[in-house]
């Protein structure tokens, strides 16, 4: 496929409102693309470029992205910003400029999908001295040779927001369509190899090659994830339950194949290097090939240290051994996924528990099992005087649903309701804040779609301020007067006392008294709360009064 057809592809959705009309024009494009096309045309669409579970990541900010427009139309930098923040939005000025340069458009080289991809390739490969040099040269290559509608979508592709409404859910259920299998088929190998591109190539062959799918070692596995909720709601619900500490720790999925062992983090990043200490701790725990799924936690003198001790270490590339005798980690781990070539996530956890202490001698999360309310808000009192941020409830007959935020695992913690939520904007601080981003606009998700609900300036130290603004400074899309527009690539837990619907934000409603909590730089924005939670808990406060969390 060449990529002005992509381009148009993409143009003709972003005119469609409707999620069932966007899914059938996916479904009509799939079977026609060849067998190389059709997982980059699936991947793109999304405004991915990479599997999930690959470790290549694109890694082209706004400034080099600029930088190399401006190049190519002969102008600016700055004049590449000012169009932007007079568009409002970087695909279309991209597209504005290139238009104005169409009379070279003669020398134009046609690129395909699989070239655009192969330079990417090139792009996330890049490493070290000239690096930067490299990654400039091709992406003002791939700008000289795109028509302006071309540079509309290689834009937002390279920001890796498309804009179109091709979120996961509809790519999933178009691919379903396109090739006649069952929506849950291809949401269950999604679920193993975490990759959608791969998917719609075996959703061609038929049904047999997608229950066929394998989770593979060293190819990571989305998390599973939990909804707040009540113990009372559970035990109600599945009588006996299994009951866990909640570690405020970091979530580790671990890898091992003979000596051979690989950490990574929630956002599925290789965080190995970091440490060494968790690997070799596991690695004496068990001889066998697994997966495990787990927290790790940072410990002083026997009692859990806050999170952000833990994330310090998962960022650290050098000087392992100093920051080792700071803070000791300890894994605790709670589940099993694979097992010497078998994928075990389609057992009930019940099974799963008693495989993973079968071969894991060591470094097990300690797990209750109750139907009793009472007996449970015990162990949930107990948990937080032990320091823990709360327990886990988990459905003992539940399958492991990678990437599923579901109420098969319920977080029961206290305090206040809090959501985590993208950071897609900002405004010039005042007075004190001058010089950094004094406030940040949030938004949740909705089909793929970022919806703003609300600003935070609230609970943010001066500490906290200049390291956000060290992070966010090359994120910048555009700007209008004081108002900036970031990259949407982090993640804000935000406290609330209310939820209200709102006029002034896109998704509807707005949050009252918001509070910054933490910066979750473990997640990612695919991540982050969607519009119908939000809904669901706005229609739940306004029916009980309140919040509807446990108060220890
Ligand atoms: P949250 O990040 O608030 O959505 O809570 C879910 C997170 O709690 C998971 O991603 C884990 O990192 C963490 N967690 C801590 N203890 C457990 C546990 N026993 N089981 C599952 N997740 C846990």
């Amino acid at each position: 496929m060449l990529f002005i057809e992509f381009a148009r592809h993409c143009e003709r959705l972003e005119g469609i409102a409707g999620r069932l009309e966007s899914i059938d024009v996916v479904s009509e494009i799939l079977p026609g693309l060849s067998d190389d096309d059709l997982p980059i045309f699936v991947r793109f669409i999304m405004g991915r470029v990479f599997p999930d579970w690959s470790p290549l990541k694109l890694g082209i900010g706004p400034n080099l992205l600029y930088e190399a427009v401006a190049y190519v139309v002969g102008t600016r930098k700055g004049a590449v910003r000012e169009k932007i923040n007079t568009l409002g939005d970087a695909g279309l000025a991209v597209e504005d400029l290139l238009a104005t340069k169409e009379q070279t458009s003669f020398f134009l080289q046609e690129m395909d999908l699989i070239e655009v991809y192969r330079d990417f390739e090139r792009i996330a490969i890049a490493e070290g001295h000239g690096s930067q040099r490299e990654k400039l040269r091709i992406v003002r290559k791939l700008f000289a040779n795109m028509r302006p509608l071309e540079g509309r979508y290689l834009t937002r592709l390279m920001l890796e927001e498309l804009r179109i409404g091709m979120g996961e859910g509809n790519v999933r259920d178009a691919i379903a369509k396109a090739f006649s299998v069952e929506i849950p088929l291809v949401e269950h190998a999604h679920q193993a190899m975490n990759d959608l591109g791969e998917v719609a190539r075996l959703a061609r062959q038929g049904p047999e090659a997608l229950k066929s799918v394998r989770i593979e070692v060293f190819r990571p596995v989305k998390m599973m994830l939990a909804q707040q909720g009540t113990i009372a709601e559970m035990i109600a619900d599945h009588g006996e339950v299994a009951i866990e500490n909640k570690y405020d720790g970091s979530r580790l999925q671990f890898h091992k194949k003979g000596d051979v062992c690989r950490i990574y983090s929630r956002k599925l990043e290789d965080v190995t290097v970091g440490l060494p200490d968790i690997v070799h701790l596991l690695r004496n725990a068990t001889g066998r090939d697994v997966i495990l799924d787990g927290e790790t936690v940072a410990i002083r003198e026997g009692r859990p240290m806050p999170f952000q001790y833990v994330i310090r270490r998962f960022r650290r590339k050098h000087g392992v051994d100093l920051m080792r005798e700071k803070i000791e980690l300890v894994p605790y781990i709670f589940d099993i996924l694979y097992l010497d070539g078998e994928t075990l996530i389609d057992l009930p956890f019940e099974r799963r528990r008693s495989i993973l202490e079968e071969v894991l001698s060591d470094h097990i999360a300690p797990q209750y099992r109750s139907s009793d309310v009472d007996e449970t808000e015990g162990i949930y009192r107990d948990a937080l005087l032990a320091g823990h941020e709360g327990i886990m409830v988990k459905v003992l007959s539940s399958q492991y649903r990678p990437g599923i935020r579901g109420r098969q695992w319920i977080k029961v913690k206290p305090g206040v309701d809090t959501l985590d939520l993208a950071v897609v904007g900002g405004e010039w601080g005042e007075g004190r804040r001058a010089g950094f981003f004094g406030s940040f606009l949030l938004a949740c998700m909705d089909q793929g779609q970022l919806l703003t609900v609300g600003k935070v300036a609230t609970g943010i130290s001066d500490e906290m301020l200049a390291s956000l603004f060290a992070l966010f400074k090359d994120k910048v899309i555009a700007q209008k007067g004081k108002e900036v527009t970031f990259e949407p690539e982090y993640v804000f837990e935000v406290g609330y006392s209310e939820i209200q619907t709102s006029p002034n934000y896109s998704s509807g409603f707005a949050l009252r008294f918001p509070r910054f909590v933490r910066l979750r730089d473990d997640k990612s924005v695919d991540e982050i709360e969607t519009l119908d939670l939000i809904r669901e808990r706005h229609r739940r406060q306004s029916g009980s009064g309140g919040g509807f969390e446990e108060i220890a």
